[in-house]
């Protein structure tokens, strides 16, 4: 099937996104897309310093040219992520009060407003935006318009996250980063010749974020063999059918080569498709993510800087591919299921055992909440691993099939230049390790390490990954 027999496909599916716009020079159809999706609005284009010089000044003139009433706001920020006064920052741009968005754009003592408190009545008063950048101003405006009931279109400018067409804005919300339900845009623009000259390690992150796919789908298929949240056939087949294409040119992603940076948007844009199909983050993202949150959550820098959404995910990853690879090792066919029920704790064990370890994390009670909603009681278990060791073999061949070894993965990420160690976003191996039972507890979501958990395997595989011999060997 060929990129735009797949695009037309996943539009069809797609709850949400009604136009996808890709190719070298698409730009300009900016205006046109406009007057089509939002008849007789007036627009404000949001872009920061970076990718207004490199985009979002072209589509500013196109717009005026078509006689749209345009307005725009710049964020005067080099640095900046997705928190929450952005996104107030945002809704005062669509409402018109620049202003207003300029003062909480420079405040320094903002107190984070209650979510509930930013919806407004629909009005065609409003600014429509286009928003003009990468992953965190599309995440700002994708909230903000969601707050004013209303749409917005997205320009990309870099092939460097998912979240384009992903319904939910990933933001920092009280210390904590958290996904608020919203819907994707109702277009997409990306013009490859932009996506190619984007700076190289955006476009590394994106690689990384597409690739996060691979251990994601690959634990999607414990939680569907389990039974907590089963395949979605068409969320599945949109992403996955390809992933191994979109993949499979890292030379040409490293280069800038249009074919492969077209592939690699392609991918990220399915997968954000791929959840709204899904309503649910479930085909994106799983523990390789978590571990990014938690840098996130934890403000972790490096050399000063906050590191991107794609490059802390590609540690995860990696993390995640040396974790599948030391699970492939078991032979859990004779699993002693009496065993582990014998050893399954109680669901109020669980919960001392998770406020015990998020004691003096930014968000105390994240672990005892998750682990709360994920907890099944020794019948649960009984049935789960007495089904896991007359089916590891078929799991474990299906598991194989879907994920990249260490060695692979870890290979294509030196080529797109992609971090390829802890070390490469500045944390330590044991600092990877030390985060392993946080990201078992902190979402409600069943992971290779509740399986592991749950089948007494947890402990061999993550000391494996970091012993002597393993992928990130501690010395
Ligand atoms: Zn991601």
């Amino acid at each position: 099937m060929g990129s735009k027999e797949r695009i037309a496909k996943a539009l069809a599916i797609s709850t949400d996104t009604k136009v996808f716009e890709m190719g070298q020079g698409v730009y300009t159809c900016v205006p046109e897309v406009f007057k089509n999706c939002f008849p007789g609005r007036k627009a404000a284009i949001v872009a920061d310093i970076n990718t207004w010089p490199a985009l979002g000044e072209k589509v500013y003139e196109v717009m005026q040219q078509a006689g749209i009433p345009v307005e725009k706001y710049i964020i005067d920020k080099q640095e900046f992520h997705a928190d929450w006064k952005y996104v107030e920052m945002v809704d005062r741009v669509i409402e018109g009060d620049f202003a207003a968005a300029k003062a909480l754009e420079d405040s320094t003592d903002y107190v984070d407003t209650l979510p509930e408190k930013l919806f407004r009545e629909a009005s065609t008063d409003f600014n429509v935006l286009v928003s003009v950048g990468s992953g965190v101003i599309n995440d700002l405006c994708k909230l903000a318009s969601h707050h004013h009931a209303q749409s917005y279109i997205c320009v990309a400018t870099a092939a460097s996250v998912d979240g384009y067409s992903s319904f939910g804005a990933s933001i920092t919300y009280e210390n904590a980063k958290q996904t608020f339900t919203c819907p994707a845009p109702v277009a997409i623009v990306a013009d490859i010749d932009v996506l190619a000259n984007a700076p190289k390690e955006m476009t590394a992150a994106g690689y990384a974020d597409l690739a996060a796919k691979v251990p994601a789908g690959a634990e999607w298929l414990i939680a569907d063999f389990v039974g907590t949240e089963p395949l979605i056939p068409d969320a599945w087949h949109i992403l996955q059918d390809y992933l191994d294409e979109f993949l499979g040119d890292p030379e040409g992603v490293a280069a800038g080569k249009p074919e492969a940076i077209a592939g690699l948007f392609e991918g990220l844009t399915l997968s954000g498709f791929a959840m709204q199909a899904a309503q649910s983050s479930r085909p994106a993202s799983c523990c390789e993510h978590l571990f990014s949150h938690i840098l996130d959550m934890t403000h972790h820098r490096y050399n000063g800087k906050l590191q991107s959404h794609g490059f802390q995910v590609a540690v995860g990853t990696l993390t995640m591919c040396a974790a599948f690879d030391e699970a492939f090792k078991l032979d859990l066919t004779d699993l002693d299921v009496e065993a582990c029920v014998a050893a399954w704790p109680t669901l109020e064990q669980e919960q001392e055992r998770a406020l015990a370890i998020f004691e003096g994390f930014p968000v105390p009670k994240l672990g005892y909440t998750e682990i709360t909603k994920k907890y099944g009681d020794a019948e649960v278990i009984r049935a789960e691993m007495t089904k896991l060791k007359n089916e590891w073999p078929d799991l474990k061949a299906r598991m194989q099939a879907q994920m990249y070894s260490f060695e692979k993965m870890q290979k294509n990420f030196r080529i797109v230049g992609a971090p390829c160690d802890p070390t490469d976003i500045g944390c330590t191996r044991q600092q990877f390790k030390d985060m392993f039972s946080k990201v078992q507890l902190m979402r409600f979501r069943y992971n290779l390490l509740d399986l592991g958990k749950r089948a007494g395997f947890y402990d061999k595989i993550v000391d494996a990954i970091f012993a002597k011999g393993g992928a990130w060997e501690i010395a």
